[in-house]
């Protein structure tokens, strides 16, 4: 039993524990009411968080050395630019998928009509919900501002806080700066390309904790809210998941897989299953990293150069998921208010939509608070929009889950497509990697 559990692929493994947590999690939750939520709380919780931490702890480390030997792998640093200009070129087309599939899935569903009084129950979770919306309102920057602190002035403070952007932005430096050293940078080059490998390592071995830390997640969230998360939102977590769904199939699937990459469709999906299974367990982009770059570089054969450097900023900036999210949910707001939408005003929540997706971190319920600078620009009063988001904020985990999901499998399909416009892509790795 517990060999053929061990020769399992782990992505099987990831799966079994997410249906086991899921099973457990409602057990708890229905079988010992106040109890079983205690003890999703007290002992789940805890282990889930664990792994999260696990993961997290190789977020730094891993986007410096694997972009730093990416870069030098590259060999000329001209080829950043190519890399760059197609990456951002692609985050933008799948965005744009994703925020007018969200309002065409928002609008045909309805999610919010006859929720007006429901909506204005909730001014239990109001309190709670302030606090965290002025802090993310704070961190909600202007343009230039969130370009001016992408630079660095002190990279170990960049590390230490775990700023992606500076992060990348630093690491190629040092990868040109390394490649124009020539002879001299050669120890570099070598450190960064041992630490790289032995990063990587380390993510192998605690990947093998992940179907175990998936299952405690599980149980904690389904533990501690049950199905109430589905029946009290039903139409707004059932849009959210169709949506996501259409843009999985459609835009990753077909269009990039199929379409653009000319490749097998389930190898795709076999391969990236376990930072699926990561990414809706945590409902954190910037948590699944290692997992995404390793499915990415093993499993679907993307070059070190690409994964290391497409997908760190795909975690950061590239959110399909939360802009299908951010749509509907402020199609939601005014279904909810009885608020009539022209045209200008979709296109206006389209461009907050992508705007704010760009801005949001990879982390749990950062769309959801951004989302109130986008209901403000359909006519949503400020108070409203407090009481929209603390009206869904606590079935938000659900939804988050999905849209994690989806963020994370977009990084992956936009770093496949750029590798092989660049020549980074091992087809066969693709095709053939047994991962079944
Ligand atoms: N949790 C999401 C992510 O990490 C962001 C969001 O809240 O939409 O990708």
């Amino acid at each position: 039993m517990l060999k053929s559990w061990r020769a399992m692929t782990l992505w099987k493994r990831v799966f079994i524990g997410l249906a086991l947590g899921v099973v457990i999690g409602l057990g708890l939750h229905y079988g010992l009411g106040e109890l079983g939520k205690k003890i999703a709380e007290d002992w789940f919780k805890p282990f889930g968080q664990a792994f999260v931490n696990l993961i997290k702890m190789l977020v730094v480390p891993l986007i410096a050395t694997t972009l730093v030997s990416g870069v030098i792998a590259m060999g000329d640093p001209k080829r950043l630019g190519s890399l760059g200009i197609r990456t951002i070129g692609m985050y933008m087309l799948t965005t744009f998928f994703a925020v007018w599939l969200g309002l065409a899935v928002g609008t045909i569903f309805q999610p919010g009509a006859g929720m007006g009084e429901v909506v204005g129950g909730a001014t239990g979770s109001v309190g709670a919900v302030t606090d965290k919306l002025a802090t993310a309102g704070a961190a909600q920057k202007g343009l230039a501002d969130y370009l001016l602190a992408i630079i660095p002035s002190n990279p170990i403070k960049a590390l230490a806080n775990g700023d992606v952007l500076s992060i990348i932005l630093f690491s190629i430096l040092v990868g040109v700066g390394i490649l124009l050293a020539g002879d001299k940078g050669r120890p570099l080059a070598e450190f960064f390309d041992s630490a790289s490998e032995v990063v990587m390592k380390v993510t192998m071995m605690i990947m093998n904790l992940a179907p175990y830390g998936v299952l405690a997640l599980m149980a904690w969230v389904m533990g501690v809210n049950g199905l109430g998360i589905l029946s009290a939102m039903g139409k707004l977590a059932i849009a959210l998941y169709l949506a996501c769904f259409l843009q999985i199939i459609f835009v990753y699937g077909g269009l990039i897989v199929r379409t653009i990459l000319r490749l097998p469709l389930t190898r795709f999906f076999y391969g990236i299953a376990d930072a699926l299974g990561v990414a809706y367990s945590t409902a954190s982009s910037n948590a699944t990293l290692p997992v995404t770059i390793s499915c990415a570089r093993h499993n679907l054969g993307v070059e070190k150069s690409v994964a290391g450097s497409v997908l760190p900023m795909g975690a950061t900036i590239n959110m399909d998921g939360t802009a299908i999210y951010l749509g509907i949910v402020a199609l939601f707001a005014a279904q909810a208010l009885g608020l009539e939408l022209t045209f200008i005003d979709y296109c206006m929540v389209a461009l907050m939509a992508t705007l704010t997706s760009i801005g949001a971190a990879g982390i749990p319920s950062a769309g959801l608070l951004l989302a109130a600078g986008v209901l403000t620009q359909i006519g949503v009063t400020p108070e409203q929009a407090t009481l929209i988001i603390a009206f869904i904020f606590p079935f938000d985990r659900l939804l988050d889950m999905m849209r994690t999901a989806t963020n994370v499998t977009g990084d992956i399909a936009i770093a496949c497509t750029v590798a092989k416009w660049e020549g980074a892509l091992d087809e066969e790795v693709f095709k053939t990697k047994s991962v079944v």
